[in-house]
């Protein structure tokens, strides 16, 4: 471990390079402020890198999320760091903020690093990889995804053998198996928090089959068989690589459901379910796609006319509660549901079965904080402490909250937010200077 004694001092630290991070670091940085960005993944760009497409418009997701982080590694006023987290934030007297940063070894030297893959090539170990949703395989020595960014390698230790193979291949030299835990102090004027969201584990519904089933899959693991980093050139179902023919869509599946601990509605599985239908219908033209829901919440500008539209392109809506899948010999599986239209018990066959998950909020966020208490709603969510005046404000005066750390929402709604928390943050920066905090 290292410990470089010297604090390194910023305006602004934000937690979290998703788009909504990504967003208020660059708001901030655009106003002259100096930004730390830290991610705890290896890349950034957050859930939204790794889309096929945007609903409503179908605009390509990586089209819009690529220049965006390209801008973030440009400016010369962001410092990012991947494989980093903050912690022991303690907030001083006068209003400001130090942090403990600690950024995980990558095994390889970022700066020297030509992405050329060699090493990808060279090493002999597979594992899952979480980047395709374990869709495929990837090597120990490996680059996340192909618009990654910092697009270099990183070597997943737990799985490494030390073998050398990866070390031999580079041409750079800059695998460096000797690299440790580096933490260093840092002193900042506000944060951000924009630590995004995690997704409903579907194994906590057994009767769906997940993890069990190969062809219960989940809507992450459609999204990514049709973006444009995706695993395969087409898609594919599971269990034996056919094309499927005949895909349902569960709505709802861990939304909207006391029993598995997620009372609220994650506002966008509707939306995007109802997306991917229709980019399955131009991917499979002779596929059917019925989508199984409760209730459609098309509540946004031009959201009503995308399920018009994809009703019209032939997506079968059925409103019906499915209590059960089971499994056929041939891989493919029953749905029985409850036909809520004619409150008849239903059962019918797919080939595969899509899972449209929910949100959850990312756990451990408030043990960041030392001396202050960031406090969290009653679904588990960042407290916006003054909801409908100034939305990004939080329970500590100088701590602000962006994108889906707050509730769930979509894209333009996260970028919306992260609007909102920079101007308070820059805001924040600017009393300072004149000492008008009182905290
Ligand atoms: C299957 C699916 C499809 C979707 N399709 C669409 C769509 O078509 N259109 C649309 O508008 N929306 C869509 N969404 C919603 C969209 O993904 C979110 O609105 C958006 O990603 C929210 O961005 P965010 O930055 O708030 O969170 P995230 O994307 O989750 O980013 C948060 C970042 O914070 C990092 N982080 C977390 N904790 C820490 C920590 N402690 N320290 C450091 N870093 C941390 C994470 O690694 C991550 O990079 C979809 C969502 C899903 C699940
Ligand atoms: S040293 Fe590890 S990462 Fe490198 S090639 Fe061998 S197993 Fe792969
Ligand atoms: S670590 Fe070396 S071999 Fe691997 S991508 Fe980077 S430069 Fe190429």
């Amino acid at each position: 471990m290292q410990d470089n004694n010297k604090v390194k001092e910023y305006d602004a630290l934000v937690i979290g390079a998703g788009i909504a991070g990504g967003e208020a670091a660059l708001n901030l940085a655009n106003v002259g402020n100096r930004v730390l960005l830290i991610d705890k993944d290896l890349t950034v760009g957050g859930k939204m890198i790794m889309l096929s497409k945007v609903f409503p418009t179908l605009d390509c997701s990586a089209c819009i999320t690529t220049p965006k982080v390209s801008e973030i590694a440009r400016h010369s006023l962001i410092t990012t760091l991947t494989s980093t987290e903050a912690s022991d934030i303690v907030q001083k007297d006068n209003g400001t903020f130090e942090a403990l940063i600690t950024t995980q070894p990558r095994y390889v030297h970022i700066e020297d690093c030509t992405g050329c893959q060699l090493c990808e090539e060279a090493c002999p170990v597979n594992v899952e990889d979480e980047y395709q949703y374990g869709l495929v395989g990837r090597k120990a020595a490996f680059i996340p995804f192909s618009i990654a960014s910092p697009r270099a390698a990183a070597i997943d230790i737990e799985n490494c053998t030390l073998c050398g193979a990866c070390e031999r291949a580079c041409p750079t030299n800059c695998i460096d198996f000797t690299q440790t835990v580096e933490k260093f102090m840092i002193e900042c004027k506000t944060v951000i928090v924009a630590t995004g969201f995690q997704l409903f584990d579907p194994t906590l519904i057994p009767r769906y089959g997940y993890g069990r089933f190969k062809n219960v899959i989940t809507s992450m693991q459609m999204e990514r068989q049709l973006a444009p980093t995706r695993p395969f050139n087409t898609v594919l179902r599971p269990s034996d690589g056919k094309i499927p023919d005949n895909i349902a869509y569960v709505l709802c599946t861990g939304s909207r459901d006391k029993t598995v601990g997620t009372p609220i509605c994650s506002q966008v599985c509707c939306m995007y379910s109802t997306k991917q239908a229709q980019l399955l219908m131009g991917a499979l033209p002779m596929a059917d796609i019925t989508l199984y829901f409760l209730h459609i919440r098309a509540f946004g500008k031009g959201f009503n006319e995308f399920y018009a539209q994809a009703q019209s392109m032939g997506v079968e809506y059925v409103k019906g509660k499915v209590a059960k899948i089971t499994e056929k010999e041939d891989g493919n599986l029953i749905l029985r549901y409850e036909d809520i239209s004619t409150g008849k018990v239903t059962e019918t066959e797919h080939d595969m079965v899509v899972l449209s998950v929910g949100i959850l909020p990312n756990q451990g966020i408030t043990g960041l904080f030392k001396n202050r208490k960031l406090e969290l709603d009653q679904f588990n969510y960042i407290s916006q402490s003054n909801p409908l005046e100034s939305p990004a404000t939080t329970s500590i005066k100088g701590v602000f909250v962006a994108g889906v750390a707050s509730a769930p929402m979509d894209i333009p709604d996260s970028i919306l937010s992260a609007g909102a928390a920079s101007s308070e943050a820059a805001n924040y920066i600017r009393q300072l200077s004149v000492k008008q905090v009182e905290v």
